[in-house]
C-alpha cells in the first residue's frame, strides 16, 4: 500500500466509526446514510457550497482532527506542513488545535481569532479548493441531513466533530505549544495555488 492509501484508509475508517456511533444514538429520520467506501458525504460539495456562498466556510475555518495527520508529535513532519503556509495553529479557548489558515490570520500561521476569519481554501466561485478526501475532519463530519436545496444550508447540518476536538488534541498540547513558540513571529506568505495545495497534500500523507 502507498502512504497515500494508508492515509486515506485511516481517515475513512475514522469517519465511518464516528458516523456509526452517531447513528446508534440518532432517531430514525436523523440517521446518516453513509457509503463506507466513499464516506465523504459532507455538505461541502462544490455546487452546494458555491450556491450557499460559504455561510460557514467564509466565516471560519473548521478543525482538522489529529487523525488527519501522520503524527503531530513528529515536529519535523509538522514543520514541513506548516512551512507551506496553508494551515494554522489556532488557540481555541485554552487549547491549541489545527485548522486551515484564515484570511485574517494575516502574515503568520498562528491564530487567536475564531470568527470572521474566512477559510483560505474557500473560493466564492468554486467552493472549497481542497479535494474532498483531504479536507479537515470537521468539514467532513459537518453533514447535511436531507434537504440539499435549502439555503442557508447551515441550518440543515449536523456537526459530528467540533465538541470532540478539544479532547482529541489534549495529548498534543506540548507539541503544538512548541510549534507556536517557533512560529508566532514568523512571516509566511499565503499561496493558495493548486500547486501549493498539492504540495500540502504530499506533505500530509508523508
Ligand atoms: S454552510 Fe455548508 S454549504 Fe455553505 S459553505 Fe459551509 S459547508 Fe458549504
Ligand atoms: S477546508 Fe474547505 S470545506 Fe473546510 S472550512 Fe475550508 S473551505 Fe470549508
Amino acid at each position: 500500500m502507498t502512504t497515500e492509501e494508508i492515509y486515506l484508509n485511516k481517515k475513512k475508517e475514522y469517519l465511518v466509526k464516528k458516523v456509526k456511533a452517531y447513528n446508534e444514538m440518532a432517531v430514525e429520520n436523523k440517521k446518516i446514510n453513509l457509503d463506507s467506501e466513499n464516506p465523504y458525504c459532507s455538505l461541502c460539495n462544490k455546487e452546494i457550497c458555491k450556491k450557499c456562498k460559504g455561510y460557514c466556510c467564509a466565516l471560519k475555518p473548521k478543525f482538522f482532527s489529529p487523525n488527519d495527520f501522520y503524527d503531530i508529535s513528529d515536529l519535523n513532519y509538522m514543520r514541513e506542513i506548516l512551512n507551506i503556509g496553508l494551515i494554522s495553529i489556532f488557540l481555541n479557548g485554552e487549547k491549541w488545535v489545527i485548522r486551515p489558515r484564515g484570511l485574517l490570520d494575516k502574515e503568520t500561521i498562528i491564530s487567536y481569532n475564531p470568527y470572521y476569519n474566512s477559510c483560505c481554501f474557500y473560493d466564492y466561485d468554486k467552493g472549497c479548493r481542497l479535494p474532498m478526501e483531504y479536507r479537515p475532519t470537521e468539514c467532513l463530519l459537518f453533514i447535511n441531513l436531507k434537504d440539499r436545496s435549502t439555503y442557508p444550508a447551515y441550518e440543515k447540518h449536523i456537526d459530528l466533530y467540533s465538541d470532540k476536538a478539544l479532547y482529541e488534541y489534549e495529548i498534543y498540547q506540548k507539541y503544538l505549544q512548541q510549534l507556536y513558540e517557533e512560529y508566532y513571529n514568523k512571516k509566511i506568505d499565503l499561496n493558495v495555488s493548486e500547486d501549493n495545495i498539492n504540495n500540502l497534500i504530499r506533505k500530509m500523507i508523508k
